[in-house]
């Protein structure tokens, strides 16, 4: 018998620890807002010029240093307006004059775009291919100073290696927005790795930073030292120059901020990146191997590019997922919905390093529990 969607109630047993697997904003550890909270009266509401607010912003740029085990040289930058507004700064301040952009959804899109428009840039070379699939980027036009790939496409769920196309001259510039602190990466195959807080590292949006290589900073210095105009809260030679300093050109978060050095920690003393890295393949191995064996559902993204980050789960004709993420959320499973630019019959479902991963596995259990009582 079908059952009113409406009135479909999980039993207590498959309601997860927290209901939160949005794609970002993501979960937030609520130990980070308590941590806050005992804050309260002597950091928020503080000036970001004085001691106890820059000493945050160390133990952020500390903690992510540590993370990533950053090479000498390599550098932690942050500034103000999240990855939207990096990929600004970027088009000022990085491509001198010629970027490539592997494009595999909606962001790696968006980032391509930003450098098209730029009137004081050459058209990008664009390498794009259907969503689900990964092209490699390749270094075949010698005039190319700046390749561009996600780390994670958060629109699709593909993860990208990220490596140094061979040969290549130019700056390799990561879009690690979601992919930075769950996916393992080599600093040495990157030149920038930019990201957000609001994804891995459960904390809010606003904020981007850019784990920099030597060549990006000379890069920085160069162009900023020629004529080229950039506005100047996207000057990344501010950035660099303020993020020394442990401050940002105008006024933080500070709440962002203060939660970003929090769970950068709280990741480090669980045991880095690499513990980070095994608790998502962890997820990612519930998940997929709960859709690949489903009789109504399949993992929509190949094996070999699946993310251990967002995994995107096609359903069945006879099976409406919105109508499935509407029944979660009413029993408190939030964000589960498909990316809606994609259009796909589709859930996606975050699996960072704050979500449990036995909260993965209730969630799977949750879905099937909701397919019976609709089919
Ligand atoms: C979320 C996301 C962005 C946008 O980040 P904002 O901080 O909202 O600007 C860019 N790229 C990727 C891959 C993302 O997942």
């Amino acid at each position: 018998m079908t059952t009113n969607a409406d009135s479909i109630v999980l039993p207590a047993h498959l309601h997860p620890s927290d209901g939160r697997f949005g794609s970002g904003p993501s979960k937030v550890r609520p130990e980070a807002v308590s941590a806050l909270a005992v804050r309260a009266t002597d950091y928020l509401g503080t000036s970001h010029r004085q001691a106890t607010v820059r000493d945050v912003v160390r133990r952020a740029r500390d903690g992510l240093a540590e993370m990533f085990s950053l090479p000498d040289g390599y550098e932690v930058l942050l500034g103000n307006g999240g990855s939207t507004a990096f990929w600004d700064a970027a088009s000022f301040g990085l491509v001198e004059r010629k970027s490539q952009h592997v494009v595999i959804g909606e962001f790696s899109s968006k980032c391509a775009g930003v450098m098209k428009s730029a009137p004081h840039l050459e058209d990008p070379d664009v390498i794009e291919t259907a969503p689900g699939e990964v092209p490699r980027p390749n270094s075949a036009d010698p005039s190319i100073d700046s390749y561009c790939f996600p780390h994670n496409e958060t629109s699709t769920g593909v993860m990208c290696n990220v490596v140094r196309p061979s040969g290549a001259n130019g700056l390799v510039m990561v879009d690690a927005t979601s992919g930075a602190g769950g996916l393992r990466v080599d600093p040495s195959q990157f030149d920038v790795y930019y990201f957000a807080p609001q994804k891995c590292f459960a904390g809010d949006g606003g904020l981007w930073l850019a784990l920099v290589s030597p060549a990006a900073v000379e890069r920085i210095e160069r162009i900023h030292a020629t004529k080229r105009w950039i506005p100047a809260s996207l000057d990344l030679a501010t950035a660099l120059e303020q993020s020394r300093l442990n401050q940002t050109y105008n006024t933080p978060a500070l709440a962002t901020v203060f939660m970003l050095a929090h769970q950068a920690e709280w990741m480090n003393a669980n045991g880095g990146l690499e513990w980070c890295a095994r608790r998502c393949d962890e997820s990612a191995a519930i998940i997929y191997r709960w859709a690949d064996e489903h009789k109504l559902a399949h993992p929509f993204v190949a094996q070999s590019a699946r993310s251990h980050v967002t995994a995107t789960i096609d359903f069945d004709d006879s099976v409406d997922a919105l109508a499935v993420a509407r029944v979660l959320r009413r029993n408190g499973i939030l964000d589960v919905d498909s990316y809606r630019k994609l259009g796909r019959n589709q859930l996606r479902v975050a699996m960072f390093p704050a979500i449990e991963p036995n909260d993965i596995k209730i969630l799977t259990e949750a879905i099937d529990f909701i397919l019976e009582e609709l089919l």
